[in-house]
C-alpha cells in the first residue's frame, strides 16, 4: 500500500511538473473513448477504493483553462506552455499534500480530493478559481472553469469523472470563470 501511495503521489507531482510538454498522470481506462484518452492510470480508482473502506467522502474537480486558444494565438505556443506550467503551480499550492493534481489533457486538469465532501470541494475549487484569476501572466488575466462532483455510493471512477466533466461543461456554457457542482 505504501508503494502504491507513493506511486500515486509521484504521478500527481510528475503531472504538474511536466505540464506543457509531456504526459499527465491519471485515472482508469473508461468505456467512453474521450475519457479513456484523457485518463492514463488508475489514481482515481485507487483513491476511491481507499476511501470506500473507511466510508469517507471523496470529490473530484475537472478544470479547463478558459479561451486558451487565444493565448496561443496572441503570444505563441511556448508562451502558452509557460502559462500552463504556472497554472499547474498555482493549483498545486491550493491543495493538501494528499490531494492529487494531474494534467489530463492539453489545458485540462483534474484534482482528486480524498476525504473531502461537496462543500469542501467547492471551497477548494473557488480557491483555485480565484487564485488563477488573480494571477497575471503575459500581462492579462487568465481564468479557469471548474466542474466538481462528489462520489456517490457504488459509483465508479468513470461515473464520477463523467459527472464532473458534465459540470465543467455547464460552467463553460454559463459563462466561464466559475465553479459548477454536479
Ligand atoms: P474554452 O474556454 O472553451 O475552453 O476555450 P479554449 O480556447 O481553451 O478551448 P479549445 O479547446 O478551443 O482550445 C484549447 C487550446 O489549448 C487549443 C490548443 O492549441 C491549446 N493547447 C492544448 N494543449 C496545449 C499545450 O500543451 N501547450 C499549449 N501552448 N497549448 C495547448
Ligand atoms: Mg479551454
Ligand atoms: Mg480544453
Amino acid at each position: 500500500v505504501a508503494m502504491l501511495n507513493d506511486a500515486v503521489k509521484k504521478g500527481g507531482a510528475f503531472a504538474s511538473q511536466s505540464v506543457g510538454g509531456l504526459s499527465g498522470a491519471f485515472i482508469p481506462v473508461c468505456e467512453d473513448q474521450a475519457l479513456a484518452n484523457a485518463v492514463r492510470d488508475d489514481s482515481l480508482g485507487l483513491e476511491i477504493a481507499a476511501v470506500e473502506r473507511t466510508r469517507s467522502p471523496l470529490s473530484l474537480l475537472v478544470l479547463d483553462v478558459d479561451h486558451f486558444k487565444q493565448i496561443n494565438d496572441s503570444f505563441g505556443h511556448d508562451a502558452g506552455d509557460k502559462v500552463l506550467r504556472s497554472i499547474a503551480q498555482v493549483l498545486g499550492g491550493c491543495v493538501r499534500i494528499i490531494d492529487i493534481v494531474a494534467r489530463v489533457g492539453g489545458e485540462e486538469f483534474a484534482v482528486i480530493l480524498p476525504h473531502t465532501d461537496a462543500q469542501g470541494a467547492h471551497e477548494v475549487a473557488q480557491r483555485m478559481r480565484v487564485a488563477v484569476a488573480q494571477a497575471s501572466w503575459l500581462g492579462q488575466p487568465t481564468t479557469i472553469s471548474i466542474g466538481a462532483a462528489s462520489l456517490r455510493a457504488a459509483e465508479t471512477a468513470c461515473g464520477l469523472y463523467a459527472r464532473a466533466d458534465a459540470a465543467l461543461y455547464a460552467a463553460k456554457k454559463s459563462g466561464r470563470n466559475r465553479v459548477v457542482a454536479a
